[in-house]
């Protein structure tokens, strides 16, 4: 049967990117029989200028019956005035939770090529291969009360609520553990538990939980010392898992470690490995239009793809290591270039990848 996979090049860089990403799927799908096909839809802005909202009912069901979702970004200045329920970023908030896509992997993975561009040195990040696996559904971007309201006083005050139930923290505590079984056994769970009545709760069932894996190592630490470590010590880390909002800083300062955000790709996977499969920078506005941005993010989010949602882990090694040949090449995207190495355009990069994959 057929594997349907529906894709979202959203905004700004997005649809840059994701004709390179699509080259890539393309020629892996003829190259090892896959069966897939590729269907297009809208996300974000590009959504509400053809639908009048950021995530259209229909592309939401188109959604739900595809077997994977492949997306680019969403996001940029021209929607920042209208009405926030109508933001490009609501339609990512919503496809997320309406689809249960409650564990974002973001794998931060430095290519040797591209050890000078990293700003540690590169013996500090020489090697670095870490995984953050971050609760995406829940915490304190969903909680409930959540207000501004004008005190007696008439000054303003807002507050927002960080709720975690038991069952939230234990799924995406199998997660890490699951992962950091099939990496190197070592699982880092992150919380503020000296504080937060949230993060007691997190580290008591991921202990819990940890008596199924006795196979994994597990530590626990507070977000501000993680913070630390990470810039410290990067390479103590295989697999980190935490909550929503620790996650989403944590792991952006992890890809800087990397050297730049267009090389990470990401993974938001549900209970049954469905997943959404996107890179972890944003729409660039900055360079959109240009064909300057670098698409190995979104090549790399394919890799992911087949590797998660549909186990094909020779296809998706073989992506990874064309895009490990073309780095090899000295070929560079103006995000990771450096001196003497050979500059190049978005579809220019695309294209040397698929010729590596072609050759391999
Ligand atoms: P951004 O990630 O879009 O850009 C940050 C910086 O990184 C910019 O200088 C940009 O040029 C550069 N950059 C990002 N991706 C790149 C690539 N592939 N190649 C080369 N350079 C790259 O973050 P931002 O500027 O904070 O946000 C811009 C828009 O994107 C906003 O509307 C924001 O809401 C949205 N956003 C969307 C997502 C998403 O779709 N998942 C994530 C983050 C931000």
């Amino acid at each position: 049967m057929s594997k349907q996979i529906l894709i979202l090049p959203g905004d700004g860089i997005g649809p840059e990117i994701m004709a390179e990403a699509v080259k890539v799927l393309e020629l892996v799908n003829d190259k090892y029989s896959l069966g897939f096909e590729l269907s297009f839809d809208e996300l974000g802005g590009a959504a509400y200028e053809k639908y009048g909202v950021p995530l259209a009912d229909e592309t939401l069901e188109r959604a739900r019956a595809a077997d994977a979702i492949l997306l680019g970004a969403v996001g940029g200045p021209q929607w920042d005035k209208i009405e926030p329920a109508l933001r490009p970023e609501r339609g990512l908030l919503k496809i997320r939770s309406q689809l249960g896509l409650f564990a974002n992997l973001r794998p931060a993975i430095l290519y040797p090529q591209l050890a000078e561009a990293s700003s540690l040195k590169p013996e500090v990040v020489s090697g670095l291969d870490i995984l953050i696996v971050r609760e995406l559904t829940g915490g304190i971007y969903f909680g409930q009360p959540r207000e501004t309201l004008v005190l007696e006083d008439g000054q303003r005050m807002a507050y927002d609520t960080l709720p975690y139930s038991e069952s939230e923290i234990s799924r995406i505590a199998r997660v890490g553990f699951d992962m950091a079984r099939v990496r190197g056994k070592k699982l880092c769970s992150v919380d503020k538990a000296n504080v937060l009545a949230s993060s007691q709760l997190w580290r008591t069932v991921v202990m819990e939980v940890a008596k199924d894996y006795p196979d994994v190592e597990l530590s626990h630490m507070y977000v501000d010392n993680a913070a630390m470590q990470l810039v410290r010590a990067p390479k103590q880390f295989d697999v980190m898992v935490t909550d929503n909002l620790f996650g989403d800083i944590l792991s952006d300062e992890a890809s800087m470690l990397t050297g730049s955000i267009g090389m990470l790709p990401s993974a938001s996977l549900d209970a049954n490995n469905k997943g959404m499969y996107e890179p972890c920078h944003g729409s660039a506005p900055d360079i959109a239009g240009q064909g300057i941005a670098n698409p190995l993010a979104t090549i790399l989010s394919v890799s992911m793809l087949l590797r998660y949602s549909f186990n094909l882990s020779e296809a998706a090694a073989a992506i990874e290591q064309a895009v490990s040949l073309v780095l090899d090449q000295g070929l560079r995207t103006g995000d990771i270039y450096s001196p003497g190495m050979t500059k190049v355009g978005t579809a220019a990069m695309g294209d040397a990848v698929v010729a590596a994959l072609r050759n391999l």
